[in-house]
């Protein structure tokens, strides 16, 4: 069998991985479609590398630009472009599966088309979960779809639940254990951590990441994106999710039994193990990643997260127990605050409260469909702005 995979945000970081891994095996995969955003060159070669049959862009001049190299390269990959395009790719029935790698509130509409078109879906894309869940959740049920996480601590807690998790056996697990590097700015003082740059936040010790996603670790507002992601993915509390700080990312998380067994999952730190593992689902697949010797790395640490340095952890808590929109909310303020850090308009310090003040301004409410969700996100990316604009002066 070989399988038609479409890959959301092809140019990034996750997008750039699963092309080395299914470079390593052209008898089981073929690529659909490639999307991208702005690195323009960059998806050109990859669509005629690989020999895409579509390649995906946001608009009109990108497309003819993007058209003009691929014909350079004497490449046949046909370029469309636009929203209902990329989700076109994404529920294509020539699809069997989608790697939703696009970064941000970006990936929430094609990830969603995946999952009502009933594809196996590999998520990456975690902010889309955090602001749709339950929508999410609900739209794999009717239409028989797979979610398979591919970040990476998701990924380890799939592979050590049960095979036939479900309701039934849930009471037979006491806490999902989320470990966590503590980023670049882990044992940093206040001080050192309110200047920092964003090249600094961008230096993660453990990983190679896309930029939104480092400043995330570096303000361990990731791990906070993770626990509301682990929240939906298996259909938990919060209060059975716990956030563990493991300097050297070789356990990815833990599972926690009843009877005191904790099963975890060990690796390398490299994204081509889950990615690999989501591919292969329910079997297995060589992934390129260098072996684990644990002699050579001697020792595993662990320690508690610290909530007054880290206060971006403390929102992500308090707006999965609010729950409603509030996810969307936070999720939408930390991408405005992020790119403003990025940007160089505000300090690293400045993300946490401009995430607290849009927080603050919202009633809280269920939202029911698709449109609503985007409506809070929305209101938010608004609200934030303007606790920015009032920052800068
Ligand atoms: P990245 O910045 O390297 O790549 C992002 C991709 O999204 C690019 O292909 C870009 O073209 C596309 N994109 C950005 N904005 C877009 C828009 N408005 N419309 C369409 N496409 C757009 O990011 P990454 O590190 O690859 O992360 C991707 C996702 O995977 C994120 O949600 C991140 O949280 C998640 N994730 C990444 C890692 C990792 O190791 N990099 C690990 C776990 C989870
Ligand atoms: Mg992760």
């Amino acid at each position: 069998m070989n399988y038609s995979v479409t890959i959301l945000g092809a140019t990034g970081s996750i997008g750039k991985s699963t092309l080395d891994v299914i470079s390593l095996h052209p008898e089981k995969y073929s690529i659909f479609a490639l999307t991208g955003c702005r690195q323009l060159k960059k998806l050109a070669h990859q669509s005629v590398q690989h020999n895409a049959k579509y390649a995906v862009v946001n608009d009109e001049s990108s497309a003819e630009q993007l058209s003009v190299m691929i014909n350079d390269l004497n490449g046949s990959t046909e370029v469309i472009f636009g929203a209902d395009a990329l989700s076109d790719v994404a529920s294509n029935n020539q699809v069997d599966i989608v790697m939703a790698a696009i970064v941000g509130a970006a990936g929430l509409l094609p990830t969603l088309s995946a999952l009502n078109a009933g594809k196996k879906v590999l998520l990456a894309n975690k902010e889309s979960l955090v602001m749709a869940g339950p929508i999410f959740m609900a739209a794999v049920k009717k239409h028989g779809a797979t979610l398979l996480p591919i970040d990476s601590e998701h990924n380890a807690i799939f592979q050590c639940l049960p095979h036939n998790y479900s309701d039934a056996n849930q009471s037979s697990i006491k806490k999902l254990i989320l470990s966590a590097s503590g980023g670049p700015f882990r044992g940093w003082s206040a001080e050192q951590i309110a200047a920092a740059t964003p090249a600094q936040a961008c230096a993660h010790p453990n990983w190679s990441m896309g930029n939104k996603i480092s400043v995330d670790s570096a303000s361990m507002m990731n791990k906070g994106l993770e626990c509301i992601e682990a929240r939906w993915l298996f259909d938990t509390s919060m209060d059975k999710i716990e956030v563990l700080i493991h300097p050297q990312s070789i356990i990815h998380s833990l599972v926690q039994y009843v009877d005191g067994s904790v099963l975890a999952q060990l690796g390398n730190p490299d994204m081509r193990t889950p990615i690999a593992h989501g591919l292969a689902w329910p079997e297995r697949l060589s992934s390129g990643v260098a072996d684990l010797y644990l002699s050579e790395i001697a020792q595993l640490s662990f320690e508690q997260p610290d909530l007054v340095k880290f206060p971006c952890l403390q929102l992500a808590y308090n707006a999965a127990e609010q729950a409603g929109d509030a996810p969307a909310v936070l999720n939408a303020a930390n991408e405005i605050a992020v790119q403003a850090f990025l940007d160089g308009r505000v300090g690293f310090s400045a993300i946490a409260p401009i995430v607290e003040q849009t927080l603050e301004s919202f009633d809280f409410y269920e939202p029911e469909s698709l449109a609503a969700v985007q409506e809070s996100d929305n209101r938010a990316r608004v609200t934030a702005e303007f606790v920015i604009k009032q920052l800068e002066f």
